[in-house]
């Protein structure tokens, strides 16, 4: 799980969210040398239903949909020939918030046509636990509808806000009810195919600092 891409700027807050985009390319670096095989969410539930994933698979994906994903990191991605997955706040689609540009229409086609997956991160990043079930079936199910009228596909995936949802049944059921087959959280760790389909782990990639700490990560799903 990746956010923003690049440098923070001086007054960034959580800046340990942030990836250098030379440590992106060398952590994009090692996977390929290590024959991991980038999927998409799309492709991980046809796997596991077919028992057919390829060997190594892994899921790179980006929360809140910040336009350093296609500044810094597609071009990296498409050096290495690699997917992605990334989770739009579709309310924040083409906007400048918090000191922040999100990414724009055109560069999620552009993102799309190379073989980009768009999941939802909800309209406006709000915790689906903390509002009322109206407000949050809201964020799922018009974020969903938007992202596929615009796509023309069908977005299988969803991630939680501040991860916050994956713990609570309520708002599994939404999420399962709006039609999503897959949701992933911030809990952390790696997911077999018997893994509750709206609770997925991931790693987080802010403060991994050296690639002896991603190789861990990636082997044994955790640092220490
Ligand atoms: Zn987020």
């Amino acid at each position: 799980m990746y956010h923003s891409i690049g440098y923070p700027p001086k007054d960034a807050k959580n800046k340990g969210l942030w990836v250098n985009q030379e440590r992106f390319k060398r952590q994009l670096s090692y996977l390929k040398e290590h024959n991991y095989k980038t999927i998409t969410f799309e492709d991980l539930v046809k796997g596991w239903d077919e028992n057919d994933l390829p060997d190594n698979p892994v899921i790179i994906t980006f929360d809140d949909g910040y336009a350093s994903n296609y500044t810094l990191a597609f071009p990296i991605l498409k050096e290495v020939d690699f997917k992605a997955t990334i989770f739009l706040n579709v309310g924040f689609i083409g906007r400048e918030r918090y000191g922040h540009r999100f990414l724009s229409w055109e560069e999620i086609r552009e993102m799309q046509d190379y073989g980009i997956e768009f999941g939802s991160h909800g309209m406006s990043h709000r915790n689906l636990v903390k509002i009322k079930e109206k407000e949050a079936k809201k964020e799922i199910e018009e974020s969903k509808r938007i992202l596929e009228t615009f796509l023309g596909k069908s977005v299988v995936a969803l991630a939680y806000p501040y991860g916050a949802g994956s713990d609570t049944s309520e708002v599994k059921n939404l999420v399962a009810k709006a039609g999503y087959i897959v949701a992933c959280g911030t809990r952390k760790g790696k997911n077999s195919p018997g893994e509750g389909r709206f609770a997925l782990k991931r790693l987080s990639m802010a403060h991994v600092n050296n690639l002896l700490d991603f190789h861990l990560l990636l082997t044994r799903g955790r640092v220490h």
